[in-house]
């Protein structure tokens, strides 16, 4: 048995070396990171990544809270990789990217500045690519309380400890419109209730999200009444990566059709995107209570800290909706729209609100109530989050 040991051993020094010796002479392959190193400099701080291969990398700043992300095509990490955090550095974290790269992720304690990013190759003693990043720290930092709750939300599925990755799946929140005492719109042809179609098509996007290795929620599940400020507390308590609001539409012109999409803004897109929001957030006082007063989590400190990043995420992800729905499906001229609905205020999670087509309108009535014209719908949605979720800018 011994002997059988020591074979081992040696085989597995042998393999070990001629792993070196193949990641240090090749030109192509993964891209193995060795050590990340942080040193303080008198204006901020500076990075070393020392890696087998030449760096093809990308680097840039997120914001709430204040990451530098860096990407690197083909890349290979370590399980076990310890980065020392100092005074700026609160936490490093790493993903995988979708063609192979890997995405690192530091946390910053403070607002921050790229001041140079530059490669070193091999020379002398040193045996390894280098990719330096310094960093300019200025500016004022977040307040400690808004950064380590953002920093707690962000970090789901992510051990600390270890700094390594968990594969974990992305949360996605449907909202399924309406419900209970609210009808929401009623069907001129069919007299069809918009809650019912709506929780048909969170089921079926449900299923097709599901399939494709998505964790999905729905704020719910039957005919219930839900107020609009619960079901964006639901979103933030499952910790959303995204936020779907399913709603179909009505109007007096019968002719009003096709599939729009819409993104929180204070201002609306247009007089139709600003009379819809105002139908739609109505669903909060038909009982004649008003639940729609901002709520100590939708402060509106909270929202202007948070909403710049989420919003862009958003209008990412509502352009990804209407580049896969818009070969198949009947569009409303300019499909994305803004508008100020309640049910996006969430300012941390990504939110959208569909509404399917019109209910006023004979064919897109017929059409939202055969399951597999929602199916296909859900297909074209489910879809979208997958091109959002790969989306390299849409941060770990
Ligand atoms: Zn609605």
């Amino acid at each position: 048995m011994k002997m059988l040991y020591k074979i081992r051993g040696f085989i597995s020094i042998l393999v070990f070396f001629l792993s070196l010796f193949i990641s240090g002479s090749q030109a192509y392959g993964a891209n193995t990171i060795y050590d990340i190193r942080t040193g303080d400099q008198p204006d901020g701080v500076r990075l070393v990544i020392d890696g087998s291969n030449e760096f093809k990398y990308d680097a840039f700043l997120l914001d709430n809270p204040n990451r530098l992300v860096i990407d690197v095509k083909d890349a290979k990490i370590p399980d076990k990789f310890n980065v020392s955090k100092n005074h700026i550095i609160e936490d490093v974290r790493f993903g995988d990217l979708n063609n192979g790269g890997k995405r690192i992720v530091f946390v910053l304690k403070k607002n921050a500045n790229i001041k140079k990013k530059f490669t070193l190759e091999p020379s002398g003693e040193q045996k390894k690519w280098r990719l330096v990043v310094d960093l300019n720290v200025g500016g004022e930092s977040i307040s400690p309380v808004v950064s380590q709750s953002k920093v707690v939300a962000q970090n789901t599925g992510y051990d600390k400890k270890n700094v390594s990755v968990v594969k974990t799946k992305k949360v996605v929140v449907l909202d399924p419109g309406h419900g209970g005492k609210d009808p929401g719109a009623i069907g001129r042809s069919f007299k069809t209730y918009e809650k019912t179609l709506t929780l048909a098509m969170g089921k079926e996007l449900k299923r097709h999200l599901e399939a494709r290795g998505y964790k999905v929620y729905l704020t719910r599940t039957t005919d219930i009444f839900i107020p609009l400020r619960r079901r964006v507390q639901i979103a933030r308590s499952y910790h959303a990566d995204l936020f779907i609001s399913i709603h179909a539409d009505s109007t007096v012109n019968r002719k009003a059709q096709g599939f729009s999409i819409y993104t929180l803004s204070e201002t609306a897109s247009d007089k139709e995107a600003e009379a819809l929001a105002e139908r739609e957030n109505k669903a909060d006082i038909i009982d004649g209570m008003d639940f729609s007063d901002n709520s100590p989590e939708i402060n509106d400190v909270l929202i202007s800290l948070s909403q710049n990043d989420c919003r862009n995420k958003s209008s990412k992800f509502a352009t990804y909706v209407v580049n896969e729905v818009r070969r198949n499906v009947k569009l409303v001229n300019n499909a994305h729209k803004f508008a100020g609905f309640a049910v996006l205020k969430a300012p941390d999670v990504p939110s959208v609100l569909l509404e399917m087509g019109y209910l006023s309108n004979y064919t897109e009535e017929k059409q939202l109530r055969q399951p597999q014209y929602r199916s296909k719908l859900a297909q074209y949605m489910a879809k979208a989050v997958d091109r959002y979720f790969s989306d390299p800018e849409i941060v770990i």
